[in-house]
């Protein structure tokens, strides 16, 4: 496959004028270019450039708003609500940060639903900056009926991601941020795109048979990690991130979506903990450094999140390659 080498600088460019030729105005162009140049330089290319396309769909369609002005809401003394006003999720999760930030310290915990928006991509950003911020967070999403219930063999659930961050003194959080799904379905597609195949693990097919091949496992159904733990934790986002905060269920969001292909319309519950209000303000971060050092003292082993904050460190200076199919995709929709 060919590739075209893009400076982090390059790829932000690249991103603003596509979303700008599609409808955005600078503050939602500006969000979303941050969050999926974010990803690339991570090296999460499923929540990077790969996604353009696909958003400018939604835009062209009319459905996503590129104007759009989120609004923040309190519902409780420690329930926040945003409002994404039918824009992509980028622009109303920065909105939110501070808010959440502020109302976790005032009350030691905190949950924001953010609510109207467009394709909540990978969980790992809002987490990570809230960790470094000093506070636990979590965060869950649904999306599209992609995994099949345990024993069935219709797609019902979102391949629901959580994610998990920890502060940590001096060091980046330690951040970990999973789908509910054995793999995530942009891996999928990727996988497809580029001719591989899948571990069995990862779907059936339409009648329920087993297939290594994404191409027939995206005309059948994902299955959960570890069977039926997976699609109970998948059945939990859908209730925490749909019906706790008045959001699509993934069967609901893909009705919304009536064919039109764009992303999933929905919203996300996220969790701040302030640990210096739990008990042990004084030893809580050195406590969580032996857990670490006991896991990283075993050979084989690393912390979640490594792996990015690695790649990160060496993206500023490298930059990043795309294809060129996907380059070619971007160009024409200038
Ligand atoms: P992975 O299986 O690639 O990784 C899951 C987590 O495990 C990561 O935090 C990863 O850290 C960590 N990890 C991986 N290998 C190891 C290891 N050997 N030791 C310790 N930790 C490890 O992620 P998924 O494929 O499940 O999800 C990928 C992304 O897709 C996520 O960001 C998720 O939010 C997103 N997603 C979004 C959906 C949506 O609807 N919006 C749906 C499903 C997924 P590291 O990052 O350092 O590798």
């Amino acid at each position: 496959m060919t590739k075209v080498h893009l400076s982090l600088t390059e790829a932000h460019e690249l991103a603003m004028k596509c979303l700008f030729a599609n409808g955005c105005d600078n503050k939602n162009a500006t969000a979303i270019a941050d969050r999926m140049i974010q990803a690339e330089g991570d090296l999460c290319h499923s929540h990077g450039l790969f996604r353009l396309p696909w958003y400018c769909k939604a835009l062209k369609s009319g459905r996503a708003n590129g104007k759009a002005q989120p609004r923040v809401e309190q519902l409780a003394p420690a329930v926040i609500r945003v409002d994404g006003d039918g824009g992509f999720a980028p622009l109303g999760q920065a909105i939110a940060h501070q808010p959440l930030v502020d109302c976790a310290r005032q009350n030691g915990i905190a949950s924001l639903a953010l609510v109207n928006m467009f394709h909540i991509a990978a969980m790992w950003p809002e987490v990570e900056k809230l960790a470094m911020d000093g506070l636990c967070a979590f965060a869950f999403t649904a999306s599209y009926p992609y995994v099949a219930p345990a024993g069935g063999i219709k797609p019902l659930y979102g391949t629901n991601p959580m994610g998990f961050a920890w502060p940590r003194k001096d060091k980046p959080p330690l951040v970990f941020d999973q789908a509910s799904s054995s793999m995530a379905r942009g891996e999928i597609e990727i996988c497809a795109r580029d001719g591989l195949l899948v571990p069995d693990t990862a779907g059936i097919g339409p009648n329920g048979e087993p297939s290594t091949d994404p191409n027939v496992i995206l005309q059948g159904a994902q299955l959960g990690f570890g069977g039926y733990k997976g699609a109970s934790l998948a059945l939990m986002v859908e209730l925490l991130a749909g019906a706790m905060i008045g959001e699509f269920l993934s069967i609901e969001s893909l009705q919304d979506d009536d064919g039109k292909g764009g992303p999933p319309k929905g919203g996300e519950l996220m969790i701040a903990m302030d640990p210096a209000r739990h008990g042990d303000p004084d030893r809580f971060l050195l406590h969580g450094e032996t857990l670490f050092e006991a896991i990283l003292a075993q050979e084989g082993t690393r912390l979640p999140g490594s792996r990015r904050f690695e790649n990160r460190s060496k993206t500023v200076e490298t930059g990043i390659n795309i294809p060129s199919s996907l380059h070619q995709s971007i160009i024409e929709l200038l």
